[in-house]
């Protein structure tokens, strides 16, 4: 709410009115010429014996103090504040004087006889859009005292009547009835059309108001759920941070007692022993797992982000996992640009992106199997490919293996150690860089893992 405020001082309801009294402006410029071509056009091209003298001065006119509303407008624009007073008073004004205006327009052209009667509905429906309900009453209550006066004026002769120029002269007018008939029926339309398009205008200003408010209590919660978002991060930062060393160091003690350090053990001790290694270095990796997920959670500035050449961190990568890779008897194959390919990102995240998928391909491959990594560039962004001839994954679980802690039936037969973060892992950082990734498998045949990083316009850097 606040934020929208501070951008111009005024609610959306308040701009909307500035914003439509600069409209009705603008639209009068374009009535005015119109009216003073079509009063040449048929006077001078038809040839149709119209007032021309007064119908041009009334457009001219209409010319004249328009200019004088732009003045104004412009004028409480520059002092444009909280008060929106002005710009009401200036609304009323426009639509008055445009009555006024077009009370003498239809004296000119046959009085309630004219055809121009009907741009009384324009008339309304812009006033119900620019004032609120209580002044439209009023100026539609003073328009139908200019209509009854004209028609007064008219009929009694104290103002000549102008005919209509393609009308017969005379006979309605002689007539009463047929003049009090045709004034009702006129009143009755001009305030049935400010009846609804009043009720319409009021009901969306309140549905406006209520999104508005709607749209305040929103941002609220919404900021407080990222501040629950960031408790609860920095809560499971400070926990894994804490675990991390006990974990390290209850984990060196268990090597020094199976290592026979600590004084001779049996065999009975030293599975025992193992045991729980086991458990604990799965601990440590559940703890790290979490502290990586935690950490690309925060919202930390993106300053860590640097031009690099994603080629590289590739290689790097697939360095560290060769030894693995040759320890089961995997074929790690790679298809690497032999040109960079630079992208703007955190090389650590990056890092993290590319192992976790490697590292799953070699894991879940069985001996003598083969993995590949390919990158390339399709049209500005970076394209990698992580391919296996592994245990593959059912289609059901697609979705459902990118899911904190989800673990396949086929993958825990495999490895019984897996956390089941390392995909949400890849899925956050991804997130974090505008990225998708896909998913294509077969069971038993092998899993192939695709992921599009798009280009990031690089910052300008001095000197570059
Ligand atoms: P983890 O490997 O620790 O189980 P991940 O989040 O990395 O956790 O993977 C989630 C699940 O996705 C795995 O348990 C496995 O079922 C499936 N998966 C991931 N990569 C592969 C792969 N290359 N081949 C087969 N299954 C895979």
């Amino acid at each position: 709410m606040e934020k929208e405020q501070k951008a111009s001082g005024l609610l959306p309801i308040e701009e909307e009115l500035v914003y439509r009294v600069g409209w009705l402006i603008k639209l009068r410029w374009i009535a005015a010429t119109t009216l003073l071509l079509s009063v040449t056009i048929v006077n001078y091209i038809l040839k149709l014996p119209i007032e021309i003298l007064p119908l041009l001065a009334i457009g001219s006119l209409i010319i004249a103090y328009n200019i004088v509303f732009k003045i104004c407008f412009e004028k409480s624009k520059r002092n444009l504040s909280r008060n929106t007073g002005p710009f009401h008073r200036l609304a009323n004004l426009q639509v008055a004087t445009d009555w006024i205006a077009l009370i003498f327009l239809i004296h000119y052209t046959g009085g309630i006889e004219s055809l121009l009667v009907f741009c009384f509905v324009f008339h309304i429906t812009i006033s119900s859009i620019l004032l609120s309900r209580l002044n439209c009453y009023w100026q539609v209550g003073f328009a139908t005292c200019l209509l009854i006066l004209l028609t007064l004026f008219d009929y009694l002769g104290i103002i000549g009547h102008v005919a209509m120029p393609f009308l017969p002269v005379g006979g309605f007018y002689d007539n009463p009835i047929a003049v009090g008939a045709v004034l009702l029926f006129l009143l009755a339309i001009m305030w049935t059309v400010m009846y609804l398009t009043t009720s319409v205008t009021v009901k969306l200003r309140e549905r406006e108001k209520g999104l508005f408010l709607l749209e305040g209590r929103l941002e609220e919660a919404y900021s407080k759920l990222e501040e629950v978002d960031e408790a609860r991060s920095n809560f499971l930062l400070g926990v894994t941070h804490e675990l991390r060393s006990p974990l390290a160091s209850i984990g060196s003690t268990l090597s020094l007692f199976e290592e026979g350090y600590l004084g001779k053990t049996s065999i009975k001790q030293k599975r025992v022993v193992e045991g729980m290694q086991e458990r604990v270095e799965f601990l440590l990796m559940l703890v790290m797992d979490l502290l990586k997920l935690t950490q690309l959670r925060e919202r930390r500035p993106t300053q860590t982000r640097a031009k690099i050449d994603i080629t590289k961190i590739i290689n790097v990568v697939v360095d560290s996992l060769r030894a693995q890779a040759e320890y089961k008897g995997i074929d790690l194959q790679t298809q690497i640009s032999s040109h960079p390919l630079y992208i703007w990102a955190d090389a650590g995240e990056m890092e993290l992106l590319i192992s976790n998928l490697l590292a799953n391909a070699i894991k879940y491959t069985s001996p003598k199997g083969n993995v590949q990594a390919k990158v390339c560039k399709q049209d500005s962004q970076v394209k990698m490919e992580v391919s296996d001839n592994g245990i593959g994954i059912v289609r059901e679980e697609f979705a459902k293996i990118f899911k904190e802690f989800y673990r396949s039936d086929n993958a825990k037969e495999v490895d019984k150690t897996g956390t089941g973060l390392g995909l949400t892992i890849v899925k956050r950082v991804l997130e974090k860089y505008g990225g998708k990734i896909d998913v294509q498998s077969v069971v038993g045949k092998g899993s192939k893992f695709v992921f599009i990083l798009p280009a990031m316009s690089l910052p300008k850097l001095p000197g570059r």
